[in-house]
């Protein structure tokens, strides 16, 4: 199949959504400006991320991600979800400082200047692209690694339609409203002032992640749903996680597997059944239910 120019798609979508941010016009006699460069690579191409190496063994995909550090403006559900405290965790573990130095420059770039950011990004985009077309494989991206920014809003998705990207997110309000080559899970939260954003994404059938303290009960139940090992490969979540929960085992030190926080839920409110919502069942109607069998068996 022919593969689309994502240079013949910026000129048309990118651009005019937006303005790149480089003076290009200069007077007479006026000296050009230098275009701006931005002093940092954005994206790690290597898979140096356990997961995304996971991901894209065996497959014909190569991924690339991008690591930011996160905060209120990245991250907009966090404070709802509870979930930035394990998550700043794990963040920050990294080379005990130099990655998380990293990835707190690259998020100051963010909030500095979108426009450079989002023009760098797209270069190390393209490039990756390329570089993939070289070696016969599909390129994929995961650009919210450790925030949750609406990458569709800034065209991204659609500058590049022969990638794939997918990222986890704590906004329910983006499901499926991302272009087709962009697929979101949504990440669970038992934290009661989230629990507009759970309703709203068991409405559809979104892939739906949560992260289970010691161990995934794989094969049980959580709010209805068949819990799956998500642990295998982000894109298998993605191709088989449709109707299902992705069960995520907790990671990171000491002070992240003794988190109360309710980002993370326990091995035992899953469920050997589907109807059973969290252990809510009442006794008696195990009874009758009980007594019905028998009823039927004699
Ligand atoms: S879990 Fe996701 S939304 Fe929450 S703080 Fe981390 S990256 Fe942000």
């Amino acid at each position: 199949m022919a593969q689309k120019n994502p240079l013949q798609r910026q000129s048309k979508s990118c651009n005019l959504q937006r303005p790149l941010g480089v003076t290009t016009q200069k007077k007479r006699g006026e000296k050009p400006k230098l275009e701006r460069k931005a002093k940092m690579a954005l994206l790690n191409t290597a898979a140096g991320n356990t997961k995304i190496l996971k991901s894209q063994k065996g497959t014909d995909f190569r991924i690339a991600s991008l690591s930011l550090y996160p905060d209120d403006k990245i991250c907009p559900a966090a404070i709802l979800a509870g979930c930035k405290a394990p998550c700043l965790v794990s963040a920050g573990r990294g080379a005990m400082g130099t990655v998380a130095q990293g990835r707190k420059n690259k998020t100051a770039f963010w909030h500095r200047d979108k426009d450079l950011f989002l023009e760098t990004l797209e270069k190390e985009m393209r490039n990756f692209i390329k570089l993939c077309n070289k070696q016969g494989k599909r390129a994929a991206f995961r650009l919210n690694t450790i925030s949750d920014i609406p990458w569709e809003r800034y065209g991204l998705p659609d500058l590049f339609p022969e990638a794939l990207l997918y990222d986890y997110t704590k906004s329910a309000a983006r499901l499926g409203k991302t272009p087709e080559n962009y697929r979101l899970m949504f990440s669970y939260s038992q934290e009661t002032k989230y629990q507009k954003q759970v309703a709203r994404a068991l409405e559809t059938d979104c892939p739906i992640a949560v992260v289970f303290r010691g161990f995934v009960p794989e094969g049980s139940y959580f709010m209805g749903r068949e819990i799956i090992d998500g642990d295998k490969s982000d894109l298998i979540n993605l191709e088989k996680g449709q109707g299902k929960i992705i069960g995520l085992k907790l990671k990171g030190g000491k002070a992240t597997q003794q988190s109360q926080s309710r980002f993370i839920v326990e091995p035992w409110q899953a469920t050997n059944c589907p109807a059973q919502m969290q252990n809510d069942c009442n006794p008696h109607d195990l009874a009758t239910a009980g007594r019905g069998f028998a009823v039927a068996a004699e």
